[in-house]
C-alpha cells in the first residue's frame, strides 16, 4: 500500500513527486510514456515557474532568455520590454526528463512505459489498474494532462468553449538569423485563429512556430497554421503536431474522496496567454501538501477539499479574470486589439501581468481608471 500514487510525469507530476519524497511519503509515480518523450509546447517556462522550485534549470537547458513581446494584430503592430527576465525558452522533451529526474533524486518509485487504465476508489484506498497490474494506494494524484480521460472520475468532460486545440511544430533554423529576428523577444499574432493566437518562439537552432484557440472558435486550425508558416517564410515539409489545452478560471470539481486532479487535468491554464506550467507545479505541490496534512494527522480524506480552496485562492482568482480577458479581448477585437497595440503604457503594463507582478484584476481596473476617460472623451 503506497501513500500516493501519482498518474504521469510532466510537470505536475515530476513536482508532486519532488515534494512527496521529500516530505517521506511512500509514493509511486506512473508514467505512460518511456522519457524523453515529445511533448507539443511552445516551450515557454515563466520565471513565476521557476520561483516554485527548490532547484535551478541547469544553463544547458535554458536555451533563451525572454525580455519581451512583439504582438501583431491585421496591419499593426507593438513591441515591449521589460528590464527583467519574464521568462526562460525551453524545450520539453528535456526539461521535462530532467524535472522527472529531480523527482527520483528524492527517492521516489518512478515506473515509465506502464499506462494507469483505470482507477477505482474504496473506502480507504484507490485501486490504480495498469497495463501491468493494479496497485493500491490511500490517495491519488491525476496529473495525466489535457488529453487522458481519467479526470473524468472526478470532473464533467468540458465543453467546446472551455477547452482550446493547438497545433505546433519546430522550424530549424541558425541560430544567427533567429538572434536577427528575434533575439531576446517572442512574437504574438493575433487575429487569426478563433479565440486565441500565433506565435513564434526562438529556441536554440529552431523556431517553435504554432496556433492555439479555443475550440468552439478555432476553425480550420491546421489551415491557419499553414498559413502563419507560409506567410512568414518557412516553407519546409513540417511535422504538425496537435494538442488539446485547457481553459483554466472555468468551476470545475477537483477532488474525489481519495483523488485529486492537479495541473491541465484539473483545467489550470492561462486562457488569454496559455501558461499551464506554473500551475501545473504549483498544484502538483499543494496537492502533496494537502495529502500529507490529512496522512499526518489522520484526518477524514474529506479534508481534500482543502486543496480546492487553496488552488482558489493562490491563483484560482487570476485564472477566472484571464478567462473573463479572454472574452472582453475577442468580443470586439478590433476596438479592443487597436487600444492595446496603440498605447505603448497599455502593453507595458500587460507584460507586467505576464510577469505575475499585477493580476488580471489589477490590469482590468488599472484600465478602467486611467483610461475610461480618455475613451469616453472619444
Ligand atoms: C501547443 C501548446 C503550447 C503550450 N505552450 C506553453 C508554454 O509556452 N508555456 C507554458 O507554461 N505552458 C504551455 N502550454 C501548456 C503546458 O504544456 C501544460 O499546461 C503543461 O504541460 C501541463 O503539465 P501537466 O504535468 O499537467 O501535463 P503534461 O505535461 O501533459 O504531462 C502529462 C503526463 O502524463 C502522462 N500520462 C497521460 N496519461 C497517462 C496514463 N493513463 N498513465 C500514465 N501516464 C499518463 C503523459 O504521457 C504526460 O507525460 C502549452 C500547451 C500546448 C498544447
Amino acid at each position: 500500500m503506497y501513500d500516493l500514487i501519482i498518474v504521469g510525469g510532466g510537470p505536475s507530476g515530476s513536482a508532486a513527486g519532488r515534494l512527496a519524497g521529500k516530505m517521506g511519503l511512500e509514493t509511486l509515480l506512473i508514467e505512460k510514456e518511456t522519457f524523453p518523450r515529445y511533448k507539443a509546447c511552445g516551450g515557454g517556462l515563466s520565471e513565476h515557474a521557476m520561483s516554485y522550485l527548490d532547484h535551478e534549470i541547469p544553463d544547458n537547458i535554458q536555451e533563451r532568455d525572454i525580455y519581451g513581446a512583439k504582438l501583431y494584430y491585421k496591419d499593426m503592430m507593438i513591441e515591449g520590454y521589460k528590464d527583467h527576465r519574464l521568462s526562460i525558452l525551453v524545450t520539453r522533451s528535456v526539461l521535462d526528463n530532467y524535472l522527472l529526474d529531480m523527482a527520483r533524486d528524492v527517492g521516489i518509485e518512478v515506473h515509465t512505459n506502464e499506462k494507469v487504465t483505470d482507477l477505482t476508489e474504496l473506502n480507504d484506498h484507490v485501486e490504480v489498474h495498469t497495463d501491468n497490474t493494479i496497485y493500491r494506494s490511500k490517495f491519488v494524484i491525476i496529473a495525466e494532462g489535457s488529453q487522458g480521460t481519467l479526470k473524468n472520475k472526478v470532473r464533467r468532460k468540458d465543453r467546446k468553449d472551455e477547452y482550446g486545440v493547438c497545433m505546433v511544430t519546430e522550424v530549424k533554423e541558425n541560430n544567427e538569423t533567429i538572434e536577427e529576428r528575434l533575439h531576446n523577444a517572442i512574437e504574438l499574432h493575433f487575429g487569426g485563429i478563433g479565440q486565441g493566437y500565433g506565435w513564434i518562439f526562438p529556441h536554440r537552432g529552431y523556431y517553435s512556430v504554432g496556433v492555439g484557440g479555443i475550440v468552439k472558435y478555432a476553425h480550420n486550425p491546421k489551415t491557419i497554421m499553414l498559413d502563419l508558416l507560409k506567410s512568414n517564410g518557412f516553407q519546409g515539409d513540417y511535422k504538425l503536431h496537435g494538442h488539446t489545452i485547457p481553459s483554466g478560471g472555468v468551476k470545475r470539481d477537483l477532488v474525489g474522496s481519495r483523488i485529486v486532479l492537479c495541473g491541465d487535468s484539473a483545467g489550470f491554464v492561462d486562457t488569454f496567454t496559455g501558461e499551464g506550467m506554473t500551475y501545473a507545479i504549483r498544484s502538483g505541490q499543494i496537492a502533496v501538501e494537502v495529502i500529507q496534512g490529512i496522512l499526518s494527522s489522520d484526518q477524514h480524506s474529506g479534508s481534500l477539499s482543502r486543496y480546492s480552496s487553496r488552488c482558489q485562492s493562490e491563483f484560482g482568482e487570476h485564472l477566472r479574470y484571464s478567462r473573463l480577458f479572454t472574452k472582453i479581448m475577442y468580443t470586439y477585437p478590433d476596438v479592443t486589439f487597436r487600444i492595446f497595440t496603440g498605447q505603448k503604457e497599455i502593453f507595458d503594463k500587460f507584460l507586467d501581468v505576464v510577469a505575475f507582478k499585477i493580476t488580471y484584476k489589477d490590469f482590468l481596473k488599472w484600465l478602467l481608471f486611467n483610461f475610461r476617460f480618455r475613451w469616453l472623451k472619444g
